[in-house]
């Protein structure tokens, strides 16, 4: 395990009613508020009215940034940031899922930035100032509501990169599960994908001993895929939609990977994909993430055959830790099979002509992947087992 510091200023407000703590959370930092949704569901399932409701028994000055798209684009981010410069806004309130949390971040960051919000995003400018922000969050899936990272699309370029700042953790967030009972069926799925492949992009690492983290992850996997389909069959139990939403948060806010790095060239990989065909980001990893353990199995296959005993019950007896490594990722893919996940690039209509410009831009910054380091053949290769 190496040396850590763990800090995590995130206040997480969950549960039933707490919409109400709007009241008491915004008011410190000032009255103007910049409200930044996406395509109208929130206007749909009523919660822009009940969030306008609490503005207004603040006497807060509101302003809107809507339309938000899903895999949010730059020119978001430069409309909000301009908004927030022009209008000497105090406080950004995001309400939605990980699009509209993760587009606020830049917006947060972009309004105190002195250039422009892409050159921010590419040069992975670490801001130290940003405009304070909560989020009230509405799908389970990116843990954008408790982390500092956020994914920018700029679709001029079709390039989808990360970038992060301690500076732009949300100073609170709200959970209600039953805000997130209008997720339709097919979100619902890419979300679980989605916090799934955290826990795994965490679980791929070289450090030794981290019994008491494999665990961690292990339980959650375990949660998430006792509790899914069982969510499926029923998309407002507020049992079931309160276990994913907390199991979405814990996947990715630094709690389960203390004291070492996981891999995350899965994500990279996918957002290659997403950038040149706007596929959803859960998707994505659905029919990538198999194909980058059977690519990455050699590096380590003892581990792949902890998780494949632990979490998927293979039995070990008499096969080696290859075989038993391999039935493990069978046994994934058959779960995200189970529940309708996407399994390949042909389900996105996706064929193999543009397999070298995504593995290009994939590769834009160099080889990367910390458990095991990618060159361009390897993202190749993973995208021709996934066609
Ligand atoms: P999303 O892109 O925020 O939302 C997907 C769709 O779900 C949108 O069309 C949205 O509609 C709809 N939706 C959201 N809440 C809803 C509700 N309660 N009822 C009905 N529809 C609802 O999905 P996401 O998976 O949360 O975020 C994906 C993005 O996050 C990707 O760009 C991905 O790369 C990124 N990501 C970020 C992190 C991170 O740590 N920052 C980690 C992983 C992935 P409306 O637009 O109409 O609201
Ligand atoms: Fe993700």
């Amino acid at each position: 395990m190496n040396n850590f510091t763990f800090w995590n200023p995130t206040k997480l407000i969950f549960g039933k009613e707490q919409l109400e703590k709007l009241k008491s959370e915004i008011p410190q930092y000032g009255s103007k508020v910049l409200v930044v949704y996406g395509g109208g569901s929130i206007k749909k399932n009523g919660l822009y009215g009940k969030v306008m409701n609490e503005l207004k028994e603040i006497d807060a000055t509101v302003f809107e940034l809507s339309g938000v798209e899903p895999n949010p684009r730059v020119s978001s981010v430069r409309k909000g940031a301009e908004i927030c410069k022009s209008e000497g806004i105090d406080f950004i309130l995001a309400v939605g899922g990980g699009s509209v949390i993760d587009c606020t971040k830049a917006i947060a960051g972009a309004a105190k930035y002195d250039g422009d919000a892409w050159d921010m995003v590419k040069n992975k400018v670490r801001v130290t100032e940003a405009i304070p922000f909560g989020t009230v969050l509405t799908l389970a899936a990116t843990g954008s509501e408790m982390n500092s990272g956020a994914v920018i699309t700029n679709w001029e370029t079709h390039e989808k990169l990360s970038w992060g700042s301690p500076a732009v953790f949300p100073k609170f967030s709200i959970l209600d599960p039953e805000n997130t009972y209008s997720v339709p069926r097919d979100q619902t799925i890419y979300g679980i994908v989605d916090m799934m492949s955290h826990v795994f992009e965490h679980y791929f690492h070289l450090e030794e001993n981290t019994l008491f983290q494999d665990r961690m992850c292990e339980s959650l996997l375990i949660t998430i895929m006792e509790t899914a389909p069982k969510l499926l069959d029923d998309l407002e139990s507020y049992e079931h939609r309160a276990t994913i939403l907390y199991s979405g948060t814990m996947a990715l806010n630094g709690m389960l990977n203390m004291g070492y790095n996981g891999d995350w060239a899965t994500h990279n990989v996918e957002h290659a994909v997403s950038a040149v065909y706007d596929i959803p980001h859960g998707g994505g990893l659905a029919i990538l993430f198999p194909n980058w353990m059977k690519h990455a199995l050699h590096v380590k296959p003892e581990r792949f055959k902890q998780l494949a005993v632990r979490v998927f019950n293979v039995n070990p007896q008499g096969k080696s830790d290859e075989e038993v490594a391999l039935e493990g990722i069978e046994h994934l893919r058959s779960f995200w099979n189970s529940i309708d996940a996407p399994s390949t690039l042909a389900d996105y209509n996706i064929d193999d002509s543009k397999l070298e410009e995504m593995a290009d831009k994939a590769t834009y910054n160099g080889p990367f992947g910390r458990f095991m380091m990618l060159e361009k053949e390897d993202v190749l290769s993973i995208y021709r087992a996934s066609l």
